[in-house]
């Protein structure tokens, strides 16, 4: 049994990462300041004598005893991370030090959640783990992605200067239930919207592309990253292949949720990437990962939770 720290354990991807960790037999700190995360993603653990709540912000230190660290917290839609831009990059940049100075302390690993977003408007595709990116400093999205690259950045200086334990992990648009309903994101708006036969909103034209990897890929990838036995710290590209573009999703929605809804388009966003699509050789080759949900499977099955969802909230 391993005492682990998930922090934005209440959020989406943190939520499912508790519920698995708890039942592979691990000790589990939840923490959270229930930004952009709910008490209702993890309610089905609390009272576990092995699952610990803790309502905390990583923008202040916080101390425990732990093997493990999980940092996920920081709002990653982008409506979300953008209504309080300084407090975004706090967490990231802040609230990593704070993370790194406990795993330091306790001789924990501490795996950071990081993204696709450090590539920026992407000109290298698909993108692999060397690639630099392409990443305006000074726009809207820069809050999240200039401070996604400076928290792993501080993960590699721990690494070198203190040998902390680090693991990286970029992760690639992840899907499935326990998206907020209203998280902002592609899926969760336009499967919403399809549910109530709303217009379905495109940003932009739609041939912007996205590959969208089912929850329970990714979380079975990042629990592979952090105990793997060679110490490959990354960064390494957790994602699904399977790039489409935004109108051909938008119809796909359509369909599976057999919706009278109409496409409507709408501006799109600044700094808007228009390719993404990860390369997931390294996460093959170092922790033989690949991501086994078929798209129409996995999306089901977060229809089927925002149809559950909509008739409770109504
Ligand atoms: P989410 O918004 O559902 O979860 C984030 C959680 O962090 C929420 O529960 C929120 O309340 C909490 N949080 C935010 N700021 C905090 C702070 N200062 N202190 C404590 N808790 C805080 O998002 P998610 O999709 O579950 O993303 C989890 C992580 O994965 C994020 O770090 C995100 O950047 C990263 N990521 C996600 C995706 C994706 O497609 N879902 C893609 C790339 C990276
Ligand atoms: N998007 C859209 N309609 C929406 C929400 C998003 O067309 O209602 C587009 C958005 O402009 C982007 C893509 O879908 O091109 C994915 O957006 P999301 O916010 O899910 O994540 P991103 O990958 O941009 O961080």
């Amino acid at each position: 049994m391993k005492r682990i720290l998930i922090t934005g354990g209440a959020g989406f991807i943190g939520s499912h990462l508790c519920e698995k960790l708890l039942n592979d037999g691990n000790d589990i700190i939840c923490l959270d300041n229930f930004f952009t995360g709910s008490k209702d993603n993890i309610r089905h653990l609390i009272g576990n004598n092995h699952f610990e709540l803790v309502r905390h912000d990583i923008t202040k230190e916080y101390f425990a005893e732990v093997d493990q660290i999980y940092n996920l917290a920081c709002p990653a839609s982008p409506p979300h991370y953008q209504y309080n831009a300084i407090k975004t990059i706090k967490t990231s940049v802040l609230g990593v030090i704070h993370m790194l100075g406990l795993a330091k302390r306790c001789k924990a690993t501490i795996l950071q959640a990081s993204t696709s977003e450090v590539y920026g408007d992407p000109t290298v595709h698909p993108q692999v783990e060397s690639y630099w990116g392409n990443v305006n400093p000074i726009g809207i999205r820069s809050c999240y992605d200039e401070g996604k690259r400076c928290a792993e950045t501080l993960m590699m200086d721990y690494h070198r200067q203190n040998a902390v334990d680090t693991r990286i992990i970029r992760i690639f648009n992840t899907y499935g239930p326990n998206m907020n309903l209203n998280d902002g994101r592609v899926v969760s708006n336009f499967i919403v919207q399809a549910l109530q036969n709303k217009d379905i909103t495109i940003y932009g034209d739609g041939s912007q592309t996205r590959s969208f990897c089912y929850v329970d890929d990714l979380v079975n990838g990042m629990i592979l990253m952090m105990n793997n036995s060679e110490k490959f710290i990354g960064p390494v590209n957790l994602g699904n292949p399977s790039e489409r573009t935004i109108l051909d999703f938008a119809k796909l929605i359509i369909k599976l949720t057999n919706s009278n809804s109409k496409i409507v388009y709408k501006p799109l966003p600044g700094d808007d990437p228009t390719q993404r699509k990860p390369d997931i050789s390294l996460a093959k080759e170092k922790l033989d990962w690949e991501p086994k949900v078929d798209i129409e499977q996995g999306l089901l099955k977060t229809i089927q939770y925002f149809d559950k969802k909509l008739k409770e909230t109504n």
